[in-house]
């Protein structure tokens, strides 16, 4: 929940207008318009704006604005009828309509306080129309004035830091960067700047090197400064995790805000290879995508239209006005953007890209030709621009734009699909292709795709991967006089594409990928059996999943069930955290394609390199060291209390277990064993449907755990092994920084002593053990943890069948090596 703002206005046009563009930079937010007279015409209307309130109405709090003097009584008058508990959650804030609103629908989404948002709003005055180069209207920006007009309680909070008397003394961390984006910190980047600083209490000022400067949290004081693509910006970090958030900043700014760079500096372009493939005797030489063979007959893409055609449009032509194409397009923009979004991290990327008000200020001059027509003009000719970039990176974003770009079209009723309904066994040759279209191509039957231009960062190229769909890239021009339907080997491996082999060719090659297809498929056929030891004791061999399409892979691949459900995943990319019926009904979804088969729920691992948007996660209070995983539930009891009911009633009709994350010692196992114990009682008393969960483990990620397990005896039913946390806390190695991999080694001695002792302890204390790090995939380890006594070990569902044989081949039925260890260490 953010602050909500209402917007009174003697307009209901600009009312809504405002409301309209201060959505696109905190889609968050509510914000509602509350306009013109009682009958629509200039006026304020008490009842218009009651109702605002009422649907505002939030336990953070309203802050509303308004135009002209007049307005201020109406609604004051609007907020004595609310009753008092209501009217003290408002705010009627004295600042510009149109900037105060920006700003402060900016800071909501940040997450500001009511008393941040009313401050930021009033800060704005003056924003706009800053010198370029800085000098003291751009400290003013920053300095705001001290809040006359104000109603209501403020909340106290980080409004203050609007104040120039809030700079702390001390030396600040600090960093100096080039802004890639050619548009620089215009109004998005600078808000995308403002909301990274969400839960940091960080004191930020941002300015060109030796200029003046201004906080970063306020917006168009950002955007005052007027800093365009290539110039350089010093920030000045000051706070106990400045160092954090600095490298945060850095990140971002260098990251180019999903926005295309046409300025770099020379050492960061990653220069675009020009297509070289060759054809020699049929056999083409490209770029290796995806990995893979197949072999198929060649089927092409259209290349996605370079204009519109009038009758594209399913709007009626006679009559278009201006005003209702503008509408059109904005509500398409905003929609398109809002779905995006939703669609995970590409979608995101492609969400920050139809957001560019770039996009939007170009495509407004062309409105007479119709929203759908004046848009695509716009995304060709900017992609055009992206796509005639020696920059590789920038290049491959051209085509992610035109993907974007389709997705408002959708929602202008235009719909743009080249791929044909059925490609079933075919080798699709594109020019070029969206992340979107590849599992579009996979749905549809297509068995490979060969793309002329592409490249390894390209996003679809990483969705091929994903989707295990072979692709060779940049073949150029070389297929163009290939004539369609004719037999293409693609070897994804290699970045060769065969044309037209020999009959006698083609058969053997047919034979080798049938032929690997098969090992693969027997692989996975054999994987649906159980393992047992010679000894007789079965061993599982789980999938860790996160996602609907993970559970229905680890089926596929045969897994016994799931070991490790990794909850956080489920609620990373949300924009608001889920209640207790979604998250319920998230989990049926996944649990449904299991079955009877067994499952570990892991409740939320929120800290370290999960940091969740949408809790209060703070980048070093809870992190790798912090108050992370189970620390962090025992913290709020609230969410703890909110999953495990959804868990509870979402394991009726299945086999589920819980188990606790980041777990250091036996107390804290205590409190998540009665915290278990609560929900399920909750649930009785609210007599709901739901099942008990089976068992109640913990796993063992942090060394002291590991090394007094026998403390967890009689608390805890399993063991499950991180071995990803563990090696990188027994290591002191930081798991995503790429300075210390090297000793993030999961067959370190020290890790294979702290197994030892685990699973002595755990054996005599009758715990089963489980281990559901990555090492419990990989062929190096998947045995010996085994012999070490392990009953369980869960991995990515595409290497059950792999493992699965191998722990066959090597301990299991008579003739297996290592049965009589194998027996041993189970008894
Ligand atoms: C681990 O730490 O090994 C583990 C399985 O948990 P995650 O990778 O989700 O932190
Ligand atoms: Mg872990």
């Amino acid at each position: 929940m953010t602050v909500a703002l209402v917007l009174v206005s003697h307009s209901a046009a600009l009312a809504r207008g405002v409301a309209e563009l201060a959505g696109q930079m905190a889609p968050s937010v509510t914000i509602l318009a509350a306009g013109g007279g009682d009958d629509g015409g200039l006026g304020t209307s008490f009842d218009l704006i009651s109702d605002a309130l009422q649907r505002a109405d939030n336990p953070d709090g309203t802050v509303v604005l308004y135009d002209l003097g007049s307005a201020v009584l109406t609604t004051e008058t609007a907020v004595e009828f609310l009753d008092p508990q209501h009217a003290d959650r408002i705010t009627v804030v004295d600042a510009p309509l149109v900037e105060g609103t920006i700003a402060g629908a900016v800071t909501a989404e940040g997450s500001g306080d009511r008393a941040a948002v009313a401050a930021s709003a009033r800060s704005a005055i003056g924003s706009f129309g800053a010198p370029p180069s800085g000098g003291a209207a751009a400290e003013q920006v920053a300095a705001g004035d001290t809040g006359a007009g104000e109603t209501g309680a403020p909340s106290g909070g980080t409004g203050a830091h609007q104040d120039d008397a809030d700079i702390p003394a001390g030396i600040p961390d600090s960093a100096d960067v080039e802004v890639v984006n050619p548009l620089g910190l215009h109004a998005r980047p600078a808000a995308e700047l403002a909301r990274s600083l969400a839960g940091t209490s960080a004191t930020v000022r941002i300015g060109r090197p030796g200029g003046p400067a201004v906080d970063l949290r306020s917006v168009l004081g950002v955007v005052g400064l007027a800093v365009r693509g290539g110039d350089d910006v010093r920030i000045n970090v000051w706070g106990p995790d400045a160092i954090l958030v600095l490298g945060r900043l850095v990140k971002l700014i260098r990251g180019g805000f999903g926005e295309i760079a046409h300025h770099h500096r020379a050492a960061a372009v990653v220069t675009r290879p020009e297509p070289s493939a060759r054809m020699v005797d049929g056999m083409v030489t490209a770029t290796a995508g995806s990995p893979g063979r197949a072999i198929g007959p060649l089927a092409r893409l259209d290349a996605l239209p370079e204009t519109l055609p009038a009758t594209a449009d399913p709007a009626p032509r006679t009559g278009r006005d201006r005003d209702v194409e503008e509408h059109r397009l904005d509500s398409a923009i905003a929609a398109a953007a809002k779905t995006l979004a939703g669609q995970g991290e590409f979608g995101q990327a492609h969400a920050a890209l139809v957001a560019d008000p770039k996009l939007r200020a170009l495509t407004e001059q062309k409105l007479e030709r119709g929203a759908p027509a004046a848009w695509w003009d716009t995304v060709v000719q900017i992609s055009r621009e992206l796509e005639a970039s020696d920059d590789e990176l920038i290049a491959s974003r051209g085509i992610d734009l035109r993907e974007a770009g389709i997705a408002v079209l959708g929602e202008l009723g235009v719909h743009l699909d080249r791929i044909p309904d059925d490609v079933r066994g075919a080798v699709v040759l594109a020019g070029e292709l969206g992340p979107a279209e590849i599992p579009e191509l996979v749905g549809r039957g297509a068995v490979a795709a060969v793309l002329a231009t592409g490249s390894t960062t390209a996003h679809a190229v990483i969705v091929a991967r994903g989707l295990g769909l072979p692709m060779v890239i940049r073949s150029g021009d070389v297929l163009r006089s290939v004539a369609t339907g004719t037999t293409l080997v693609v070897d994804g491996d290699t970045g060769t594409v065969l044309v037209d082999p020999p009959r006698e060719q083609r058969d053997q090659i047919i034979a080798s990928i049938v032929e690997q297809a098969a090992v693969a498929e027997r692989l996975r056929g054999e994987a649906r059996r159980p393992v047992v030891l010679a000894g007789g004791r079965q061993v599982l061999v789980a999938a860790n999943v996160g996602s609907v399409a993970d559970a229905i892979a680890a089926v596929d691949n045969g897994a016994d069930g799931i070991g490790l459900l990794r909850t956080e995943l489920l609620v990373l990319d949300r924009d608001e955290y889920p209640d207790e019926d979604v998250q319920t009904a998230n989990l049926v979804e996944i649990l449904h394609p299991m079955g009877d088969r067994p499952v570990v729920i892991r409740a939320l691992d929120v800290g370290g390199d999960k940091p969740l948007a949408t809790l209060d996660v703070d980048a070093r209070r809870n992190g790798f060291l912090g108050v992370r995983g189970l620390r962090f539930l025992l913290e709020n009891p609230e969410i703890l209390r909110t999953q495990l009911r959804a868990i509870c009633r979402a394991s009726f009709g299945h086999h589920v277990s819980v188990m606790a994350p980041m777990v250091t010692v036996p107390h804290e196992a205590k409190q998540w064993r009665e915290a278990v114990a609560s929900a399920v009682d909750s649930l009785r008393a609210d007599r709901l449907e739901f099942a008990v969960p089976e068992q109640v483990g913990i796993m063992v990620e942090v060394p002291a755990a590991a090394l007094a397990a026998d403390g967890f005896a009689g608390l805890v039913d399993f063991f499950s092994v991180g071995s990803n946390d563990l090696t990188s806390y027994t290591m002191a190695a930081d798991r995503t920084e790429p300075g210390v991999a090297d000793l993030l080694d999961p067959g370190s001695i020290a890790i294979r002593r702290l197994l030892e002792q685990l699973c002595a302890a755990a054996a005599a204390a009758r715990i089963p053990v489980a281990v559901c790090g990555e090492m419990a995939g990989m062929d190096a380890f998947a045995v010996d943890l085994v012999r070490l006594g392990v009953g369980e070990l869960s991995m990515a569902p595409a290497r059950i069948p792999q493992i699965k044989a191998l722990l066959r081949e090597t301990l299991g039925g008579p003739a297996g090596v290592a049965a009589g260890e194998a027996t041993d260490a189970e008894e």
